[in-house]
């Protein structure tokens, strides 16, 4: 697609439901389309959509090997739910190989570079088999995130990028899993809102930005993965 085409197809998309944006984009990137979960309860509802219209979409997610045992838990559950596969993907050294190189907790001295070499080296090398990725994320959730566009070009990764759940607030996420009861990770009933690595990921207080327990402490909000700056 030409920029102006992206553009066009975002702008019309604008308005148009979360499924209908995933019909299309299943439509036009057929067998060249894949969908990045985080198992996050966003990420439950599009895979729920994806199942509910059958669409051929190609699933993974970035295991760093330092997620919660309850996301292990419902990455199993989706999987026999829905009788999908989502692939693992995993970065080049486990935990244990990356400490003999990097030193031992990398992610408390350098939190950048381990989201570099644990999630944005192997999604860099996954996204580069498709021309198409959906995301689950939502403009509300980030201000990095506020002006995220329907579908756009990733100049980070290489290929469109395509957010059905774009224009959604997590009151209607909630919705959506209560009345299609999608399963989803039980930590976002206790204070955990936004799910990653167990060493970077705290409960969050009433109050609190619901971000506001991932990297607590840091300036850091994001792994690198949704820095919204395109080409539309
Ligand atoms: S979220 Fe934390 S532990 Fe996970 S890859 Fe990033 S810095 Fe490392």
């Amino acid at each position: 697609m030409t920029a102006d085409e992206i553009k066009q197809a975002s702008q019309e998309l604008e308005t148009r439901s979360a499924e209908d944006i995933l019909v299309w984009a299943a439509d036009h990137f057929s067998g060249r389309l894949t969908f990045a979960t985080s198992l996050g309860i966003e990420d439950c509802v599009v895979t729920d959509m994806a199942a509910r219209h059958k669409l051929p979409l190609d699933i993974f997610t970035l295991d760093t090997g330092l997620l919660f045992p309850e996301t292990y838990a419902l990455w199993k559950q989706i999987e026999k739910r829905y009788d999908v596969t989502i692939k693992r993907v995993s970065p080049a050294h486990t935990v244990e190989e990356q400490g003999a190189h990097e030193g031992p907790e990398l992610w408390g001295r350098d939190p950048d570079r381990c989201c570099d070499l644990r999630k944005m080296q192997p999604l860099r090398s996954t996204l580069s088999d498709y021309d198409a990725w959906v995301t689950a994320i939502r403009r509300d959730q980030t201000p990095e995130r506020a002006h995220a566009p329907v579908v756009s070009w990733d100049a980070r990764f290489g290929l469109i990028k395509i957010n059905p759940l774009v224009r959604w607030k997590f009151d209607e996420v909630k919705a959506y899993v209560h009345d299609h009861n999608v399963p989803y990770n039980p930590l976002h009933d206790q204070n955990y809102p936004s799910i990653g690595c167990v060493p970077c990921t705290s409960p969050v207080m009433p109050g609190e930005d619901p971000r506001s327990g991932r990297w607590r402490g840091s300036e850091k909000t994001e792994c690198g993965l949704h820095f919204v700056k395109v080409r539309t």
